[in-house]
């Protein structure tokens, strides 16, 4: 498979009044085309402005991309204008808000948001732009497609306004959906259903997609790769199967641990002794010594680089298993 996406060292700051505050910080990963990587961790570990970086909206003006590469389909888009990534946004590039309320438009109908970035971006009007938005209703198996063209956001169901931004995000046949956290609001039951449909559509489109959690069962279900982030690092990367069947990192392992039945991960990542660093301040070392039992003084003092064992499992530890 091609590789689709490559970001190289990337760093995200944002200026806060305690000083620059790194959300991201030095983060490195591919992506090759029709491939589903995860980004597990905990609640502020840096995953939503990962991806924000990667189709430009990190919020302005306090958050900026300080370095590092995004090259995405053989172009950088780090010095890309906001025209330029708006363009790639709506075509090649698209992203799933945590929150279905936040992505609709309240004043808009149904059928006009799932159409509006065809009529824009493909020029679509008329029956054909109505034949289209249809199909991308059915292709997310909302019922009754045609009665859901005239009705407001309001009107719907979470898991069906869910399944209407999911048809937003594929309607102009983007190369790469990042989906961050797109399952949070919905019972199991519509979970399972959203992946299964976008699992669907990956196998017959070729979509790449970055899958954004703190759901390791998410990630167990749908993913090829995992990488877990913590305090805007990732600290371990490598296919799922490898990460379940062993964990190298202490923090992985912690994670993993803390999921009831580890042979079913269905579970929510619950809390790890202690707290993440706060990022405005993180230790000169590794930003889990703090919590971690096989910390020593080499881990207090030293960075550990994001290294490969072999070509498939990366860990970013002074003493991995
Ligand atoms: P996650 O998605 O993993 O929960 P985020 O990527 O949203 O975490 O946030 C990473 C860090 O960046 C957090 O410490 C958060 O407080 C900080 N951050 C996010 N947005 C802003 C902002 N607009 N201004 C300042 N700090 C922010
Ligand atoms: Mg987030």
């Amino acid at each position: 498979m091609a590789r689709l996406l490559e970001v190289r060292n990337l760093q995200t700051h944002f200026d806060t009044r305690w000083g620059v505050l790194k959300a991201v910080d030095g983060v490195s990963f591919d992506l090759d085309e029709g491939e589903t990587l995860g980004i597990v961790g905990e609640s502020g570990s840096g995953k939503s402005i990962t991806a924000m970086s990667i189709v430009g909206l990190v919020p302005k003006p306090a958050g900026r991309i300080a370095g590092g590469q995004i090259v995405f389909d053989g172009e950088d888009l780090v010095p890309k204008s906001q025209d330029e990534l708006r363009e790639i946004r709506g075509t090649k590039l698209a992203m799933v808000l945590q929150d279905p309320m936040a992505s609709l438009n309240p004043m808009f109908r149904i059928g006009d948001q799932v159409g509006e970035g065809l009529m824009v971006h493909r020029g679509l009007r008329g029956a054909p732009l109505r034949e289209k938005v249809l199909g991308l209703l059915r292709a997310m198996r909302i019922p009754s497609p045609e009665a859901r063209l005239n009705a407001w956001p309001h009107q719907l169901s979470g898991g069906m306004r869910q399944r209407v931004v999911g048809a937003i995000g594929i309607s102009c046949e983007p190369k790469l959906l990042i989906a961050d956290e797109p399952t949070s609001a919905l019972d199991a039951t519509i979970q399972l259903q959203y992946l299964t449909l976008l699992q669907e559509l990956q196998e017959r489109t070729g979509l790449a997609i970055i899958f954004i959690t703190h759901d390791f069962g998410v990630v167990a279900r749908l993913c090829h790769r995992a990488a877990v982030m913590y305090a805007g690092r990732i600290v371990e990367l490598a296919k799922v199967d490898d990460i379940f069947a062993r964990p190298r990192h202490p923090y992985t392992q912690g994670l993993l641990a803390s999921i009831p039945d580890a042979s079913k991960p269905a579970g929510k990542l619950t809390a790890i002794p202690g707290q993440p660093p706060e990022l405005h301040r993180l230790p000169p070392g590794c930003p889990f010594a703090p919590r971690c039992a096989r910390a020593d003084e080499r881990c207090n003092v030293e960075r550990p680089p994001l290294e490969a064992s072999d070509a498939r499992h990366a860990v970013a530890c002074w003493h991995p298993d």
